[in-house]
């Protein structure tokens, strides 16, 4: 990262996530020049989350929004094959389908467990119910479930190296990354289109693009702020006593009432995620927060109990009024996209809005995909 930012640039990415990483790719690869500005605030989403790209799995009936998460999904697969192709091997950890478990651990949980069984299926001819014996052989450390549902082609993606991944293949492309915080936004002012940083630095640009997850909605852009609060989020980090039981091929565990596990190779456990809406940007994690999440984890795959924390991560949800991302132009800031608001799913769906929005930018017409997501529709 730089720290002096150029006096000018066609456009300027606010926030170096995994969302303003993907923005700030993009438009280079579109052959914008790109100033990408990232605060390195303690609490960003993209280094805490989970990591589940699961879109089979997901909870909600709304098929438009399962049709967006699977594009995304697709979207995910695709780029860390292009950006292998840009020079940059993100590790094969970066993003794997290791599938996911859905399960019922008691009998009294069939009615969310049978709806879950009901879309996934409908969803991906994959998805299969299995027996609890063979949920077990494929997450040894796990309980006897009542019921068990396996999505083959779920995945998880790891927010940290991807992102990394994506800055550097953005600094190829000749993108600039400044570590600075940006503290106005001017659309519209009498010098025309800029933004200026807390250390003084002004850059005159065509475009900005606000991308700074749960802080999107505290920046100062004129008198139309972005509805973005944080939720925050904790998660603990485990390490199996045998660092060579194979935790790269096991699945994902989402029980369909309680915590989940998403395990990585090398040992380790991810156990997440605690939901706190009312925390604001204390980025803390509690003894409340851990405390149940190690309860909870460990009744649901007891063969944890010995392993080792290792690691606890807190992140911000950038999260919505009406839990969807808003994606687009800002109609009361000209000039000004936004790329923000995905909530629980921003790992999953970040780089292919992202991709959207660029290309929105770049052929100065939104893509058909984002009109469900205008910022406008919460004015
Ligand atoms: C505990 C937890 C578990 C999660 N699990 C999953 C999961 O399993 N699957 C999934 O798909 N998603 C998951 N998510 C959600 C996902 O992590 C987020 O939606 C996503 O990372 C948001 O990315 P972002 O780039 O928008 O925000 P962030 O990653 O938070 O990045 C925002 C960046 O903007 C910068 N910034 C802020 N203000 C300014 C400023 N004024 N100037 C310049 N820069 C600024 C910050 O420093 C930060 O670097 C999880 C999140 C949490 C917290």
């Amino acid at each position: 990262m730089s720290d002096v930012p150029p006096p000018s640039a066609d456009a300027v990415v606010v926030g170096g996530g995994l969302v303003g990483a993907s923005v700030a790719y993009e438009l280079a690869l579109g052959g914008l020049e790109v100033v990408l500005v990232d605060a390195g605030t303690p609490g960003r989403a993209s280094d805490a989350g989970a990591g589940i790209a699961s879109p089979q799995t997901f909870h909600e009936p709304d098929e438009g929004w399962y049709r967006f998460g699977a594009a995304a999904a697709s979207h995910l697969r695709r780029l860390v094959a292009r950006l292998a192709e840009d020079g940059v091997a993100v590790e094969a950890r970066a993003f794997a389908e290791c599938g996911a478990l859905v399960l019922a651990l008691a009998e009294h949980e069939d009615p969310w467990f049978e709806e879950q069984r009901r879309l996934a299926v409908g969803r991906d001819p994959e998805v299969t119910e299995i027996t609890p014996e063979e949920a077990r052989a494929m997450f040894p450390p796990l309980r006897r479930p009542w019921r068990a549902l396996h999505s083959p082609r779920s995945a998880r993606v790891d927010g940290r190296l991807l992102t990394a991944g994506l800055r550097d293949a953005a600094a190829r492309r000749g993108a600039r990354l400044v570590a600075d915080a940006v503290s106005a936004i001017d659309a519209a002012g009498p010098g025309g289109r800029a933004v200026t940083t807390v250390t003084g630095a002004r850059v005159a640009c065509d475009t900005v693009v606000l991308a700074a997850g749960a802080w999107s909605g505290a920046l100062p852009a004129g008198r139309a702020p972005l509805p973005v609060a944080p939720t925050k989020g904790e998660i603990v980090h485990l390490a199996v006593a045998d660092p060579a039981a194979g935790t790269g091929s096991w699945p994902i565990v989402q029980p369909v009432l309680n915590f989940y596990l998403v395990p990585w190779p090398g040992g380790r456990v991810a156990c997440g995620g605690t939901f706190h809406p009312d925390a604001g940007f204390d980025v803390r994690p509690t003894a409340g927060g851990i405390r149940d999440l190690l309860r909870e984890c460990t009744a649901i795959a007891p063969g944890l109990a010995e392993a080792a924390v290792v690691e606890t991560r807190v992140g911000l949800r950038p999260t919505s009024p009406d839990g969807r991302p808003l994606l687009g132009a800002v109609t009361e800031l000209p000039g000004v996209h936004a790329c923000t608001g995905h909530g629980a799913d921003g790992l999953l769906l970040g780089p292919y809005s992202a991709a959207l929005v660029a290309a929105g930018i770049l052929g100065g017409e939104a893509p058909p995909e984002l009109a469900p997501f205008s910022p406008s529709r919460l004015r």
